[in-house]
């Protein structure tokens, strides 16, 4: 599958990891829009939350206990959790994932 995130799983395109176990793997967003910006992807391919059904949805739930534990170690206690759905609501990889934002104050939600 022609899939830039699943690339970046198998290690066909480097990233700079910042957690990773069987479920998931976190690593910086190539273009930060805030000090911590990292990007949590299932390692499972699901298109976006649109694919999220009960018979998956424990890695979401998974992604959520360790996006708190990652804040954690990278300094921040204030942040942002985004999800991106479909093209016209901003998202341009077609694989689930789940931004954090920290590290400076955050403005209203656009
Ligand atoms: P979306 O726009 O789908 O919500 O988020 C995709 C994110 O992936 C963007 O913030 C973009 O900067 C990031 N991104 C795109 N290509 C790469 C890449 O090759 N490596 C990393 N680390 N991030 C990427
Ligand atoms: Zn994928």
């Amino acid at each position: 599958m022609d899939c830039l995130f699943c690339k970046i799983i198998a290690g066909e395109i480097p990233s700079d990891k910042v957690y990773e176990d069987e479920q998931v793997l976190a690593f910086r967003d190539i273009a930060p829009k805030a000090p911590v910006h990292v990007l949590f992807i299932p390692k499972t391919h699901l298109a976006g939350a649109r694919d999220v059904t009960a018979d998956n949805a424990a890695v979401v739930a998974h992604i959520f206990t360790v996006i708190p534990q990652v804040a954690a170690q990278l300094g921040v206690t204030d942040y942002r959790i985004i999800t991106n759905n479909g093209a016209s609501a901003g998202q341009s990889v077609d694989h689930l994932h789940f931004h954090l934002l920290g590290g400076r104050t955050l403005g209203e939600m656009g």
